[in-house]
């Protein structure tokens, strides 16, 4: 990681020091209430259950240490993208979404915020810098793109939108603020899923929303007041002492995940290997660009569906699971579920096994399928 990198995780761990008092626990409490104590005038800092947690709060501050910006959390990655959506956009609108990104996030927009009057226009995650912008009340951009792993230029994008008026949302689940920040880059929105790498532990579902600027914060938390759509004190708590080892477990996996790309791609099983830290990568350039790490998922193409399911069942390392960013390394066949790629795509989240028992198991794996 760079010294600035380096700063905000130190920052990020020790974001409670300056408050803790002699016998205070260092990890925060867990805090399970709907009520507080709240006589007269109601002026305590937290008065009801939906309006506001301690343990959210101990959440919040250390992502907002770790994002470099304000920080709204919510019970999944989709509720997050949601609040940001349904808070930006009016009847009228049109809004730009990705047609190779997530798809729950396509699928919301097509079923609700079509519905709302709210104008939904689709373009492939390569084909956003020849997009016009002109007209658009917000650019959505997920880069690299989830599954296909395709890259946007979020610099350029973000100086054209900037120039049309409109406002940038970035999803970041695939890189987290450890990878790429595109707030710095000028990017209005962050949402994420931090059920993936961030909590990393494969046991909770939790997402957040990062900007820099106050009033779309309150505007999310205004939103998640209103539709009660609110995380569970327990599982803030996960995610914060998730949060703990986060970047050590990102850098591992990173690095696993980058040898094995370039071992994979020598392999003769292998028809062809999508990792942006790749110089076969055709974003690679741009990845250099904005990205400090190239993450942690490897798009790995074999012969057939066929091929796939058994190189997935034949890895005793590799659990067949969909979602990346676990501790464990798994994997799945993407077109299973109907995406956009080649029948034997297999994406291969890299969890932190140490890199050679990791490979040597691939390796045996592959080596099935050419008998
Ligand atoms: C998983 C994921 C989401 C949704 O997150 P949940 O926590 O499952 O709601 C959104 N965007 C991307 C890119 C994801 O991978």
């Amino acid at each position: 990681m760079s010294p600035a990198s380096d700063k905000i995780v130190a920052r990020t761990l020790h974001h409670r020091a300056a408050t803790l008092s002699p016998g205070e626990p260092l990890a925060p409490p867990i805090v399970p209430a709907s009520l507080y104590c709240l006589p007269g005038q109601p002026q305590a800092p937290h008065q009801y259950g939906r309006w506001s947690n301690p343990t959210w709060g101990a959440l919040e501050e250390a992502l907002a240490a770790l994002e470099g910006a304000e920080v709204a959390i919510f019970p999944s990655g989709m509720a997050a993208i949601a609040s940001a959506l349904m808070t930006q956009l009016s009847p009228g609108d049109r809004v730009l979404i990705p047609s190779d990104g997530y798809y729950t996030t396509r699928a919301l927009a097509e079923k609700y915020l079509a519905k709302a009057g709210i104008h939904i226009e689709l373009c492939r995650t390569t084909e956003y810098a020849a997009r016009d912008l002109s007209g658009f009340k917000l650019i959505y951009a997920e880069t690299p793109s989830n599954p296909g792993l395709d890259i946007c230029d979020l610099t350029d994008l973000i100086r054209r939108a900037k120039a049309a008026g409109a406002l940038v949302v970035v999803d970041n689940t695939t890189m987290t603020p450890l990878g790429q920040r595109p707030l710095e880059l000028g990017a209005d929105i962050v949402v994420a899923s931090d059920t993936k790498a961030l909590n990393g532990h494969s046991d909770v579902l939790l997402g957040h929303v990062a900007s820099r600027d106050s009033a779309l914060i309150q505007a999310v938390r205004d939103w998640r007041t209103l539709m009660g759509a609110i995380p569970g004190p327990f599982e803030a708590w996960l995610v914060h002492r998730g949060l703990d080892s986060f970047e050590v477990r990102f850098e591992r996996m990173c690095a696993t995940a980058r040898i094995l790309a370039e071992r994979l791609a020598g392999h003769r099983a292998v028809s062809s290997v999508r990792y942006p830290g790749l110089e076969s990568h055709p974003g690679h350039d741009t990845a250099r660009q904005q990205m400090i790490r190239f993450g942690t998922v490897v798009g790995v193409t074999l012969a057939s569906a066929a091929a796939a399911d058994q190189f997935i069942s034949e890895a005793r390392y590799v659990l067949p699971a969909t979602s990346f960013g676990g501790t464990h390394t798994s994997a799945e066949r993407r077109a299973r579920w109907g995406d956009q790629v080649a029948e034997g795509y297999v994406r291969l989240s890299v969890g932190c096994e140490p890199a050679e028992a990791l490979w040597s198991d691939l390796a045996q794996a592959l080596g099935s399928l050419a008998e």
